[in-house]
């Protein structure tokens, strides 16, 4: 038996203006056949649990292609079509084969294409035909669609986020490939799209109510017949017709497989007021910081560079600097900054300009000194949000502010998921008073056992928290938050 390996990996921010080129995937990953093994096959990444689960079931797995950009605006039609075109042309070599495993994200948006991930499933069932089962994961943060759930026998989110389990969810993908393929299991996919957006502060999953929902979702599982249940909590920053939450139950009994979905739909639409939260401004926040444990981490949810945030807002470096405090760190992106270093030598002083307000405008020059400029590279081989282990910030850039507080400017927007990102360049983030990271649940997996505190702070900028405060064209209605009064507290 041979099984075909397929994917293409974007999160859309639709309020980014900044579009998603080829060059954006060529400079993050764009791989074929085997480097593709190479890359995850140790990796924390549901290609490595993929792998796993074909060997385990003697089945052979072909790498065609699997492509991934860094969250941001939507993809452009020339690089949605050059990456599809190469996948589907490179597929076609490698046929015949049984099955598909693929890894879409879920949130793809591309400019002509708004549901990206449903559009390059349906065309992959076209070319392999009704009979061959397609498999595979999605991320948490899809905006799951009609066609995604058409045009698979079987989709697997990950359960946890910050996302430990990729690996895991591919590995549970890759059994119910194998099981189809012995005919011990014929899946049927369940899906329903919720009347209700999760507010991303409250998706975290080590904590109420994401953490009761899934382990809802959990005991659910063990049910007779059911073989897995996804709980799809969105990805809010996508002006498209299917931006919110959803449930996915696979089941082999049409029954057994119903149920579960109506009871998890009840639970979430029963509790929705939870899945809303209280977002705090660092204004609120500054007087209290004295007395929280340090290290305190700073999550700076309006320029979330997992979401799509340009990643270069200084504002709460602002801030912080405004109310006095030193002893922090902040990564901030700036590939111009990087470049005026150029000719500058370590622990010179400068006078330098880097990142944005959140409102596009360049930030004050400060007096800084330089402490480090090299090339940005570093893995990460412990299970992180992302499950990736290389990393390459570009070149990149060490200063120190005249208030003693700590800033890497890079050439290339990496999200905060790794402690690499520190350590690798012989920072230790124990030092710190605060750091700042730029996301809002990821980031947390790396920086859990060295912040003793952890706070999300409400910021301005393309990934805000609170989703109201957009003006979305294309959304379904009602939906909660937005619509309030007008969501039912029961499905029949
Ligand atoms: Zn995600």
């Amino acid at each position: 038996m041979k099984v075909a390996l397929l994917g293409i990996v974007h999160e859309s921010n639709t309020f980014v203006k900044e579009l998603t080129t080829l060059d954006h995937f060529r400079k993050s990953r764009w791989l074929f056949g085997n480097d593709i093994i190479n890359e995850y096959k140790h990796a924390f990444h549901e290609i490595g649990g993929m792998i796993e689960a074909m060997d385990e079931a003697g089945i052979e797995i072909v790498p065609v292609m699997y492509a991934e950009a860094t969250p941001g605006g939507m993809v452009t039609t020339e690089a949605y079509e050059q990456l599809t075109e190469k996948m589907f042309s490179s597929l076609q070599q490698a046929l015949p084969v049984d099955g598909c495993l693929v890894v879409p994200h879920g949130a793809g948006v591309c400019e002509t294409y708004p549901d990206l991930d449903g559009q390059w499933l349906t065309k992959l069932r076209e070319i392999v035909g009704s009979s061959m089962p397609i498999i595979g994961t999605i991320d948490p943060h899809a905006n799951v669609s009609k066609l995604m759930i058409e045009s698979t026998n079987a989709l697997v989110a990950y359960k946890t986020n910050p996302h430990i389990d990729q690996r895991s969810a591919g590995k549970e993908a890759g059994k119910l490939m194998a099981d189809f393929l012995s005919k011990k299991n014929k899946p049927l996919q369940f899906f329903s799209s919720l009347p209700l957006a999760i507010s991303i502060e409250q998706q975290f999953s080590e904590k109420d109510p994401c953490k009761a929902l899934l382990n809802l979702a959990k005991e659910i599982g063990t049910r007779e017949h059911i073989l897995s249940t996804s709980i799809v909590l969105g990805f809010p920053y996508a002006d498209v017709k299917e931006m919110g939450s959803s449930v996915i139950v696979i089941s082999n009994d049409e029954t057994a497989g119903k149920e579960a979905l109506l009871d998890l739909e009840n639970y979430i639409i029963s509790n929705k007021e939870l899945f809303n939260g209280v977002k705090e401004d660092i204004s609120q926040l500054l007087g209290s910081l004295d007395e929280c444990k340090k290290p305190i981490l700073l999550l700076d949810m309006g320029d979330n560079v997992g979401g799509g945030g340009p990643g270069d807002s200084t504002y709460l470096l602002d801030a912080l600097e405004d109310a006095g405090k030193e002893n922090t760190f902040i990564c901030v992106y700036d590939p111009k900054a990087v470049e005026s270093l150029r000719n500058s030598q370590e622990g010179e002083e400068i006078e330098l300009a880097f990142g944005m307000n959140p409102h596009g405008n360049l930030t004050r020059p400060r007096l800084v000194t330089l402490l480090f400029k090299g090339s940005g590279v570093f893995d990460e081989l412990k299970p992180r949000h992302g499950g990736q282990i290389h990393f390459d910030m570009g070149d990149m850039a060490i200063v120190k502010t005249i208030q003693s507080n700590v800033v890497m400017l890079t050439s290339l927007r990496v999200p905060p998921y790794s402690l690499q990102q520190l350590l690798a360049f012989g920072i230790d983030p124990m030092k710190f008073d605060a750091i700042v990271a730029k996301g809002v649940n990821a980031p947390i997996a790396a920086y859990t056992g060295v912040c003793e505190t952890m706070i999300q702070v409400n910021t301005p900028g393309l990934t805000q928290a609170d989703m109201t405060k957009f003006h979305y064209e294309n959304r379904r209605i009602p939906l909660f938050p937005f619509e309030q009064d007008k969501i039912s507290t029961h499905v029949d």
